[in-house]
């Protein structure tokens, strides 16, 4: 950090939508442009799609090996999202915060709420994308190659229920323009970096600054 006022804390950083709305692209454009902010890497039992890397875009695991995870709680949050488990790892979000890094979470709603509630409920800003018509949603989806037809069908019946979690939200964006949607994102992050509370040398700046003063 370059910022007078020393270290400030790091912040989890929630992007959630419906499935095809734009998300993935968004976090990437927002990883490759700022290198404060690092991707939550989850794990999951769904297999690869074409162009998938193993450790990049997801840890892909077999179900025993989940069992694991979850068993021995090295899961910060977990859920069940189209047939297939889905979490997030607890160790490198825990040493990024402490270290005043940012974390992105690509994570639906159920995840949205554990962050919540769990001990680093403090440190979430979370996000909600909407398409700007469903229309634009299932033409999304469907130029998705890898997906067979029932899976866009259970993707779109999803899409609604995913939606109504709208409101448990900090932020909620429609992604009508992508690039207008990042500077959106970028904007909010930007602001909540300033927020007193995660600007953890704060009360030493203005001491010292305040002493400056007082100086003859
Ligand atoms: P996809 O299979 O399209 O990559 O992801 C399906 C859904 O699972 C998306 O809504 C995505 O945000 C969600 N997801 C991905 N990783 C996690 C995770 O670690 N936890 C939770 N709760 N949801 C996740």
């Amino acid at each position: 950090m370059t910022s007078p006022v020393g270290n400030r804390r790091g912040l989890m950083l929630v992007l959630s939508s419906p499935s095809g709305a734009g998300k993935t692209t968004m976090s990437k454009r927002l990883l490759a442009g700022d290198p404060q902010i690092s991707l939550s890497v989850s794990a999951t039992t769904r297999a690869p799609r074409a162009g998938e890397i193993d450790g990049v875009d997801y840890r892909f695991v077999k179900d025993a090996a989940f069992d694991r995870l979850v068993a021995t709680g090295m899961l910060l949050e977990w859920a069940h999202v189209f047939g297939n488990r889905y979490g997030t790892p607890r160790e490198p979000v825990e040493a990024a915060l402490a270290d005043g890094r940012d974390i992105l979470f690509d994570i639906d709603w159920q995840g949205t709420q554990q962050l919540r509630q769990s001990q680093a409920g403090g440190d979430l800003v979370s996000i909600f994308l909407l398409p700007p018509t469903l229309e634009e949603l299932h033409n999304r989806l469907k130029s998705r190659a890898s997906d067979s037809d029932e899976v866009i069908a259970g993707r779109m019946a999803r899409a609604a229920d995913e939606i109504s979690h709208w409101a448990e939200y900090d932020y909620v964006l429609v992604n009508d323009d992508p690039g207008q949607c990042l500077y959106e994102i970028r904007s909010i992050l930007v602001t909540e970096r300033l927020r007193r509370s995660r600007q953890i040398g704060l009360a030493g700046f203005v001491r010292d600054l305040l002493n400056e003063g007082e100086r003859p």
